[in-house]
């Protein structure tokens, strides 16, 4: 049986965006004079900045490998970044990001390279509206590509999901809020390796499939802007 996705609002969203449309999306990188790397992210209401130390060597034994580099991650989402001002530090959600983000970053950094280093990223939310895991990967990737840490690629991630019926890319904040369903994933594009998967809310097979091509498509054009920022601030030869 082929069950054939439609839109049934004239393929028009509140924002105004098709079904398979980004938010607007703007990248810069070495936003920051006194990190090793760094990177300011807007999408949609999303307004992110992503810093990078390192590599530099690592003295605590608990976590240090002797044959590469350890990635340690924290997402932090300001107090003024929500509607509702949100309590300062860690709480259950941005320790849970924080692993993500580090694991979806880690398959595409030569880390071998550094035996007994560290790299430290810091994703810090100013403005949320939705989507800020992926919008923080995203960020945090183009950092360490400033910071000069060699990669295999640059990791890129946006969500796709369902949200009145229609299975759509990039859910804003009330999409997610009041949606079906939500599928934030990263990429590497060069290889096609999925570096993170998540979902919660309930879609059929078919809609899951749909929404994972339309994930890695948007994930696609998110690249080339992680790359334009590259080469922006560094020249094409080095994009
Ligand atoms: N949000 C909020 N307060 C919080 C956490 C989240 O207002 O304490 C909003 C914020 O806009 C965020 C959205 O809810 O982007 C969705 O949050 P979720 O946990 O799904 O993560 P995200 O989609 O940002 O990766």
């Amino acid at each position: 049986m082929i069950i054939i996705l439609t839109n049934n609002n004239d393929n028009l969203r509140a924002d105004g965006r098709v079904f398979n449309e980004l938010r607007p999306l703007k990248i810069e990188a070495g936003v920051l004079e006194k990190a090793d790397g760094s990177a300011y992210l807007e999408i949609g209401g999303n307004k992110i900045l992503a810093a990078v130390y390192g590599p530099r060597e690592l003295h605590v034994r608990r976590i240090m490998r002797p044959d590469m580099a350890v990635i340690r991650c924290r997402y932090n989402m300001a107090p003024f970044s929500v509607g509702e001002r949100k309590r300062p530090g860690p709480d259950r959600r941005s320790v849970e990001i924080s692993k993500i983000t580090a694991d979806a970053l880690r398959p595409a950094i030569f880390l071998e390279k550094f035996p007994r280093s560290t790299i430290d990223v810091f994703i810090e939310i100013l403005e949320a509206e939705g989507g800020t895991r992926c919008a923080g990967i995203t960020a945090a990737s183009v950092a360490l590509a400033d910071a000069g840490i060699p990669m295999k690629d640059l990791v890129a991630s946006c969500a796709a999901g369902k949200a009145n019926g229609n299975v759509i890319l990039d859910l804003s904040e009330d999409e997610d809020k009041e949606g079906e369903a939500d599928l934030p994933i990263a990429i590497m594009p060069r290889s096609g390796e999925i570096s993170l998967l998540q979902m919660d809310g309930h879609m059929t097979p078919d809609e899951f499939d749909k929404a994972l091509d339309l994930a890695i498509e948007g994930c696609k054009q998110i690249s080339e802007a992680q790359k334009n920022a590259i080469k922006d601030r560094y020249g094409e030869e080095n994009g």
